[in-house]
């Protein structure tokens, strides 16, 4: 019961219980699932679980344990592509993996490899690993994660046995962070309604302060007028500054997407009435008769558009020009 310190997940935790009480633990996996449900997590504990020389317990202190819970087990290899790199890097596969198999290991027991953002691999990266995923040596685990196992290359796919995990329900979310980050609980409740099922993004957002960021974007976009148009447009790029645009989309990206939910809620609140709504913390920007939003469906298209800009590398301050364009016409389009 090494898992009993993972939240949720019970359909991976009993799969994997039951090869292993089978003997028959595949020696590649592929963890399939949205960023930041816990699939790290859940291979570090299996790779505990597979070293453990105690008692098998989360609390298990045994040496092997505890210098996998601190990330430093010569055994356990955890590869993720470079920051801002696309690619899993051929020289990361074979220095990290490829190497370290092949010399007579200094330790004996399991030997695990953890690789984060799977779809990152290329054919010749991927060509490296291909053998030893096929044939490892005998106790050897790879773990191969990926947002979107569709998105990784055939061959890895092919080879992996694949397990779903999926979103979190918000109220496990909700009791996470509200216990680990010590927050009210209304707090914790609107956090987890943005995190969609991750307990990863939940933890950024709390970290990066967005709830307070998403309502200051909400409030000058709301507020827009014709004659601020241009001073509206450069206080929202001033928000996403960054070094560089990777830095700059991924503070744009979520506050594109909590805008996106915003229209969704006014849609809400004038079609479906008690339909669960987001912005629960704004209720006042969500009245029925809220006149500054007048096609909220137009709106979702704007904001969608204008995510699809910037990912297609369009000037930032020009995308946000559009965006309270977009806004300003339907507001005066009466
Ligand atoms: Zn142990």
């Amino acid at each position: 019961v090494s898992f009993e310190n993972i939240i949720g997940h019970d359909r991976p935790k009993e799969l994997i219980e039951r090869v292993l009480k089978l003997g028959r633990l595949p020696h590649a996996l592929m963890f399939d699932g949205p960023e930041g449900v816990g699939k790290t997590c859940f291979a570090l504990a299996l790779a505990r679980r597979l070293s453990c020389e105690g008692d098998r317990t989360a609390a298990c202190e045994c040496r092997n344990c505890r210098r996998i819970s601190h990330e430093n087990h010569p055994g356990v290899v955890h590869l993720a592509p470079l920051l801002d790199k696309q690619e899993f890097p051929v020289e990361m596969v074979r220095t990290g993996v490829i190497e370290p198999l092949a010399l007579k290991s200094m330790e004996s027991g399991w030997r695990v490899f953890i690789f984060n953002e799977s779809e990152k691999f290329n054919e010749a990266s991927a060509n490296v690993l291909l053998k030893t995923l096929e044939e490892p040596p005998p106790t050897t685990l790879l773990i191969l994660e990926t947002r979107s196992a569709g998105a990784v290359i055939e061959t890895l796919t092919s080879r992996c046995q694949r397990i779903r995990f999926a979103p979190l329900p918000d109220s496990l979310v909700a009791g996470f962070i509200e216990k680990d980050r010590k927050i009210p609980a209304a707090e914790a409740a609107i956090v987890s309604k943005f995190a969609v099922g991750s307990i990863g993004r939940a933890l950024s957002i709390i970290e990066k302060g967005l709830l307070e960021t998403k309502n200051e974007f909400l409030d000058k976009y709301l507020a827009s007028t014709n004659a601020s148009l241009i001073s509206t447009a450069d206080e929202l790029v001033a928000m996403v500054e960054g070094k560089t645009l990777e830095e700059r989309r991924k503070k744009l990206y979520p506050l594109l997407d909590m805008l996106a939910l915003y229209m969704r809620d006014v849609l809400v609140r004038r079609t479906a009435g008690d339909a669960e709504i987001f912005h629960v913390d704004r209720p006042e920007l969500i009245g029925r008769n809220l006149p500054q939003v007048r096609s909220p469906e137009k709106l979702v298209a704007s904001v969608e558009s204008a995510r699809q800009l910037v990912e297609e590398n369009t000037n930032i301050k020009y995308v946000m020009l559009r965006l309270v364009r977009d806004y300003i016409e339907v507001k005066n389009a009466s």
